[in-house]
């Protein structure tokens, strides 16, 4: 996991003054250890009944769709609001400042479907909890939650205690 975290950066004071960034560019930019952060993600999956894998907007679409191609399983993408062309359900969630929503279409899933949910980084775990109600909004189990990043010290793993969660690397 040495080998991830020399690809992942600090960006201090972004977005904000007082935020330390983490930025995963220089990872996916390195295809070896692109490669290697997937084969990793996916690895405790490989004998499970996981029939759907979802990313969150936007990080997440790249990891989530490069387990789901390796899987072989349906991708499904979670969106901020007014991108999806269909019919969509929704959840909000608070922010620090404000609130965020994530969107999905209604034929995402099917109602037997065990989804994985895939994203980079597990902060407060706000985005991560909002995605396990709509999967489960939309009639779909959350089999297990997977990050390529865990900032130990926000504890948002905490706000996912009904879920299984796994992280690659820990900050
Ligand atoms: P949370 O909702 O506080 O857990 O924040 C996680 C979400 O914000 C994920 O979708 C991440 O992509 C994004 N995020 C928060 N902090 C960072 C960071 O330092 N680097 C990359 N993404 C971040």
């Amino acid at each position: 996991m040495d080998r991830l975290k020399s690809k992942i950066r600090d960006i201090p004071d972004f977005p904000k003054p007082g935020i330390i960034f983490k930025d995963i560019t220089p990872l996916i930019k390195d295809p070896a250890t692109l490669r290697l952060t997937v084969h990793q993600l996916l690895q405790p999956f490989l004998c499970r009944d996981i029939t759907a894998v979802a990313g969150m907007e936007a990080r997440g679409f790249i990891f989530g769709s490069l387990v789901a191609w390796e899987l072989g399983l349906p991708f499904v993408p979670l969106r901020k609001p007014g991108k999806l062309p269909y019919d969509v359900q929704t959840v909000s969630y608070d922010l620090e400042y404000g609130s965020a929503t994530l969107e999905a279409h209604t034929d995402a899933f099917n109602s037997d479907d065990r989804v994985l949910l895939i994203d980079d980084l597990l902060a407060t775990g706000g985005t991560a909890k909002a995605s396990c109600e709509l999967v489960e909004k939309l009639g779909a189990t959350v089999a297990a939650c997977a990050f390529v990043v865990e900032l130990d010290f926000l504890q948002g793993r905490s706000l996912l205690s009904n879920y299984e969660v796994h992280s690659l690397v820990h900050f």
